[in-house]
Formats: C-alpha cells, sequence, structure tokens
C-alpha cells in the first residue's frame, strides 16, 4: 500500500508537522505502519517503544503523528497503526502515547480535547477508564507485561 494515498503532511500554526488523513477511514481500517531503526536506548522524541527496553527511531513522515487524550487512531501489534472511529479525509490523525509508551515524559498536552489529562502519560499512568476505552489498541508488548502482573 502506498503510505503516501493514505496521509499527507502538514504543518499546522502552532503545532508544527503534523499528519492529516488523505482519504476516509472506517473504523478498524489500517492507516499506517510506524517503521525505524531499532534502538536499544531510552525513549525520546520520535521514538516509538516496542518493548520493555526496544524503541524504534521513527521515520518521516510517521514521526509527526502527534498524541492526543481523545485519538482516532489505536495500534495494533506493535506499530501498526489502525482507526479506533471513523476518521475524515483532511482530520489529523492521532493516537495516544500511552498506547506504546511504558512510561512517560510528563510533557505537557496540548492536545485540546474535552478529556485531556494534562500530561502525556505512558501505559503505567494511564487511568482505568482509559484502558477500557483503548482496549484492542493497545502494544502487544504493554498487554503481555499487564497479562504477567
Ligand atoms: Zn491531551
Amino acid at each position: 500500500m502506498n503510505l503516501l494515498s493514505q496521509i499527507e503532511l502538514k504543518t499546522k500554526k502552532g503545532k508544527g508537522k503534523c499528519v492529516y488523513a488523505k482519504r476516509n477511514f472506517n473504523a478498524g481500517e489500517f492507516v499506517l505502519i510506524f517503521q525505524g531503526d531499532e534502538l536499544k536506548t531510552v525513549m525520546g522524541h520520535h521514538t516509538l517503544q516496542i518493548g520493555s527496553h526496544e524503541h524504534l527511531l521513527i521515520y518521516e513522515p510517521q514521526r509527526y503523528v502527534n498524541h492526543s487524550c481523545n485519538p482516532n487512531c489505536g495500534i495494533k501489534g506493535r506499530a501498526i497503526l489502525v482507526a479506533m472511529r471513523p476518521i475524515k479525509k483532511g482530520e489529523e490523525i492521532t493516537f495516544d502515547y500511552a498506547m506504546t509508551e511504558e512510561r512517560c515524559f510528563g510533557w505537557q498536552c496540548l492536545c485540546g480535547s474535552r478529556n485531556c489529562r494534562g500530561k502525556i502519560t505512558g501505559f503505567r499512568g494511564l487511568p482505568e477508564n482509559f484502558k477500557k476505552r483503548y482496549e484492542g489498541f493497545i502494544s502487544d508488548y504493554l498487554l503481555q507485561k499487564a497479562a504477567k502482573h
């Protein structure tokens, strides 16, 4: 599948580069795969956690998919982004970084959604009601770890 028939990169005032839907998506539909170089270091900007000690340094344009506390996409497997609900052409593509990151940063969240948590949290800091809402859209390694506890 051609990535550029799915999404496009645009600059949004005050937010920098953002990824937008280039067509309509149905709920559950494949949007993109996060691809990049595997790192054994800690998380950082433009990384996606795929294991307890593994991160991908994401290539463009996927690295510009922003966090939202009210995302329209979620994670399947370890790095596949799928639509959680119908997405209209031109909508910004977002997911919740807690779907892939075990711990977070504590960066201030600027998503502006009504249910914004104020800070970007990892899965460990994710409130139970969010975990429920994101069921089926959480990275495999996080589910495997959670099942062990
Ligand atoms: Zn937020």
